[in-house]
């Protein structure tokens, strides 16, 4: 099997723009991603088997990697970026970092809610903000929604993290785009109303407050849920026993989802092969092995998904187009400020 060249780029190497060794040779490809998955790589094998071209990865954190194409200029050695939450490729997007593509693979493909407009960039994979509830302390049958967040009788039971993390900016995002701004903001005020202690930790800590009883209610990604369900520590997998998991909103717009996505950069060296790579990731094939190594969904319908996620059936999510996510960020961020959510 091909290995492709996959370069783990420590933080300061990135910041001091240290050499990432490539040419422009025609059967190459440069990939610069913020994905941290080990099972990627078996992504980049297949791509290489299966084109003959050659896989070189820069990895690093997204804003870094952003810094770095900019700085780099129209010499950047990078062709495709990778990067998580919509709302990141937004900033990207705005730094002019992606070139459009359009390419009748992705347009068929993808639905049309998981991909920019203009094909600045493509989602390959979906990941649900969902909430996560005490069954003792929490009626199932009331809370159902993001707006039951801010209900005032959850006064003190909700844990969710910092508003300075990119998933409660789409997560309020969506909201803007739904609600309006001045309603999302109330909206924001009433979560922070019913917190059941400052923001603190990542999204698996909020999971784990409820396990521990500071918090009746939690918000998190789903596939946090999975990796503690599916932990090697029994204290990991008492904690996802001990909660339940609710993907909200069913009754109306859905679930909200974001994505897990790339885009061809400007002035790419190898552009068609590019172009290519992100077809390739739309294959059932790489949907498969994309997906399932962060236990996330597949964006194509008919590909096989992990067996958890499988085992929850199906469910509405919704079909916002997640470049709204993006263009609402900077208001998400006033809102989160204006209403003391750290
Ligand atoms: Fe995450």
């Amino acid at each position: 099997m091909p290995q492709s060249n996959r370069l783990v780029m420590p933080l300061a190497a990135l910041v001091a723009g240290a050499a990432f060794a490539t040419s422009a040779a025609a059967d190459e490809l440069n990939v610069y991603s913020a994905r941290h998955y080990d099972s990627d790589q078996a992504l980049y094998d297949a791509f290489t088997e299966e084109t003959g071209i050659e896989v070189n990865v820069l990895e690093g954190d997204s804003d870094q990697l952003i810094q770095r194409i900019e700085r780099e200029g129209q010499a950047s050695p990078a062709d495709v970026m990778m990067t998580v939450d919509a709302g990141r490729l937004w900033r990207a997007e705005q730094e002019d970092i992606f070139a459009s593509v359009s390419s009748e693979v992705l347009a068929e493909r993808l639905p049309d809610s998981m991909r920019h407009p203009d094909g600045k960039w493509f989602g390959f994979s979906q990941r649900v903000r969902a909430i996560f509830y005490n069954p003792d302390e929490v009626d199932a049958g009331e809370l159902n929604t993001y707006e039951d967040l801010a209900d005032p009788r959850y006064e003190g039971q909700v844990c969710i993290r910092s508003s300075n993390n990119i998933y409660n900016q789409s997560l309020l995002a969506s909201l803007i785009a739904h609600h309006g701004a001045e309603e999302a903001e109330a909206w924001a005020q009433g979560v922070v109303d019913n917190m059941a202690r400052d923001p603190e930790g990542g999204d698996t800590d909020q999971i784990k407050g409820v396990a521990s009883g500071e918090c009746d209610i939690a918000v998190a990604n789903h596939y946090y849920y999975v990796r503690l369900l599916e932990s090697d520590n029994e204290a990991d997998r008492e904690v996802a026993e001990s909660v339940e998991i609710m993907f909200p909103n069913q009754d109306d717009r859905g679930a909200h989802v974001n994505i897990g996505g790339a885009g061809v950069v400007q002035n790419a060296p190898h552009h068609d092969n590019a172009v290519r790579f992100l077809e390739f990731l739309a294959s059932d094939e790489a949907q498969a092995i994309f997906a399932s190594g962060n236990h996330e969904f597949p964006v194509v319908d008919g590909v096989d998904i992990d067996e958890v996620l499988a085992s929850w059936g199906d469910f509405k999510r919704d079909e916002l187009n997640v470049s709204v996510l993006g263009e609402n960020n900077p208001e998400a961020i006033k809102i989160f400020d204006r209403v003391g959510w750290r």
